[in-house]
């Protein structure tokens, strides 16, 4: 499934699609004004026309034609906020998109891009579903002493509460962790630290987000590039007596004129960390807040969750400072941390490495990795649309008779010469068909009129009887998947110009085949075997043990079992089969 992500602003707009797990294009519009925007495409910029974000999406179904990304099959969008009433990533649609309007209030400087580049892309891909996924989704969690204000009831029973940000980053980082560690998230107790222009940190208890340092808005917390993070709620009576500013100044100058930016002139850590090294002495303190803050954090969240197992940081910052890493992690032997210098130094995160840095001995483990927010949009985009899509509640059973796959070898020896055989009634399976023509089998014992043949030609001619057919022939057909024919029997094929003694003579072991949509929306993989509950007219149902699973793209689901197999079950023609579970050889 091919999804397409957006994460929009009102000052630029990041795309990605992802084929699975494999991001196929990245670009970005940045900085839109009169005269265009910035529009990066891997790791080349150049100028583009577009003056808004409405510009900007109108032009994505171009820009994905001229870079060959042909077919997209849903539209993933990162929504800032979704309040308490979005639990989960949800399908969008107008009632879905009238909440999310409701929530404005909540997230003024973020969700009304967002919920802007939901509209215009639902004009523009009317066809395709369209998911919306919430970063305070995963803070939901967060128990009420974590998100409860000691303010009065009647602002919070207006909805003044504490919800977190960051959610997808923290949720990604903290299972790419565990994946790192070799360990489940369930058993770990994280503290994700993400640093970029944003910047949050989460306490991630056994998998579930407990708390994170983004309260009601993205303002609380660490030090941000332009943002404040926390200051004494008293500044906006004092800021208002003292410079007779009002609300809406003091809210702007907090998301925008505060943070790095406020302290050193620079939002961009890099500028900072370098004025710090040339020895400026306003940038080097901003670096010791912005540092002691997070430790400050880190040391509050293990202390939440009654110990530390590991500190994942991610970010533009927390990706690629070591010193700030160095920093943060300072004076934490206490909680049974310590870095190594040369592994925190210049860890290497391609391919979505998450390297650990901690020191030989350190009992919590620390880990650097990329945040893939986008990545894991699409990834809950596809989880939610199979998971909604319809899971083949009953796979047709369809009952194979006798029959021969030919080469083209066999069908000169048998019809003559440069004789082609004559496609019949197709089968379900798409592309495959039944022959006009018959043959005969003939064994030992006995022999088999009017046998069926399957076209197309296969390399290597394979008989498919049941056991009974084989105990008429006079030979013993082993079971075997298809196409496993080493040490199989001969059997004499009997054609109108020819005959031929071919081995290949197997008994089909039951099996289904599947697309690779049906298999993953019913959990089953390629080369697995379950049981099935076959039900069919004759009220004899039985359960197949051992059914094999065959997955390939193009694949229409059905059953297929044998004659000998149908007759058991009481099934004449077709049936119907139920998942019943994991093999027992499996279990
Ligand atoms: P993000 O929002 O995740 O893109 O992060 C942006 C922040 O990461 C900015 O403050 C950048 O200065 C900072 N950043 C990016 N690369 C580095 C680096 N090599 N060293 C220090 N900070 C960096």
């Amino acid at each position: 499934m091919r999804v397409l992500v957006f994460n929009a602003g009102s000052s630029s707009l990041k795309l990605g699609v992802f084929d699975g797990e494999q991001q196929v294009f990245k670009a970005s519009f940045d900085r839109f004004g009169p005269e265009g925007c910035d529009l990066k495409i891997g790791g080349e910029t150049s100028r583009a026309p577009q003056p808004d974000l409405a510009g900007a999406i109108a032009a994505v179904p171009a820009l994905l034609d001229r870079h060959g990304v042909e077919k997209i099959d849903a539209v993933g969008h990162r929504l800032a906020h979704g309040g308490t009433g979005f639990t989960a990533p949800v399908r969008i649609d107008d009632e879905v998109e009238t909440r999310i309007e409701a929530l404005t209030p909540l997230a003024p400087l973020h969700n009304p891009a967002m919920l802007q580049a939901v509209r215009l892309a639902r004009q523009l891909w009317p066809d395709l579903p369209q998911v919306a996924v919430f970063d305070t989704s995963f803070h939901l969690t967060n128990p009420a002493r974590a998100t409860t204000y000691a303010v009065p009831k009647a602002w919070r029973e207006a909805g003044l509460r504490r919800f977190g940000f960051h959610g997808t980053s923290h949720r990604y980082v903290a299972q790419r962790a565990a994946e790192a560690l070799g360990q489940d998230a369930k058993d770990l107790r994280i503290v994700s630290i993400h640093l970029g222009n944003g910047a949050s940190a989460c306490a991630v208890q056994y998998g579930r987000s407990i708390d994170s340092s983004m309260g009601m808005t993205p303002l609380e917390g660490l030090v941000m590039g332009t943002r404040s993070g926390d200051v004494d709620p008293g500044a906006f009576g004092f800021l208002q007596r003292e410079l007779g500013l009002d609300i809406p100044q003091i809210e702007a100058a907090l998301y925008a004129d505060s943070g790095l930016k406020a302290l050193t002139g620079s939002a961009d850590m890099r500028d900072v960390e370098d004025r710090a090294a040339a020895g400026d002495l306003e940038a080097q303190l901003a670096i010791n807040i912005y540092a002691y803050r997070a430790r400050k954090y880190l040391g509050a969240y293990a202390a939440a969750m009654g110990g530390l197992d590991a500190v994942v940081l991610t970010g533009g910052i927390g990706e690629n400072s070591a010193s700030m890493r160095r920093r943060i992690c300072d004076g934490l032997g206490f909680l049974g941390l310590m870095l190594d210098d040369d592994l925190n130094r210049a860890p290497d995160l391609t391919d979505r490495a998450a390297p650990q840095i901690q020191a030989q001995g350190s009992r919590v483990a620390v880990i650097v990795t990329e945040t893939a927010e986008q990545l894991m949009i699409a990834r809950e985009v596809r989880q939610l649309l199979l998971r909604s899509a319809p899971v083949p509640r009953s796979i047709p059973v369809a009952v194979s008779g006798r029959h021969v796959h030919l080469s083209a070898d066999a069908v000169e020896a048998l019809f003559g010469p440069g004789y082609r055989l004559n496609p019949g009634a197709p089968l379900r399976q798409p592309g495959n068909w039944v022959a006009e023509e018959r043959l005969s089998l003939e064994g030992p014992k006995g022999r088999l009129e009017r046998v069926a043949i399957l076209g197309p030609l296969r390399p290597r001619t394979q008989i498919e009887v049941s056991r009974t057919d084989s105990f008429a022939l006079g030979l013993d057909a082993p079971v075997r998947d298809s196409g496993k024919l080493d040490g199989t029997p001969s059997v004499r094929l009997i054609g109108p110009a020819g005959q031929l003694d071919c081995n290949g003579l197997i008994v089909a072991a039951r099996h289904i085949h599947t697309s690779p949509a049906d298999a993953e929306a019913m959990g089953l993989t390629d080369g697995s075997l379950i049981r099935v509950r076959v039900t069919g007219a004759g009220g004899r149902d039985l359960v197949f043990d051992r059914v094999l699973i065959r997955v390939a793209p193009g694949t229409v689901t059905e059953m297929h079992i044998d004659t000998d197999e149908a007759n058991a079950a009481g099934i004449s023609g077709a049936g119907e089969g139920e998942l019943a579970g994991k093999a027992v050889a499996e279990l």
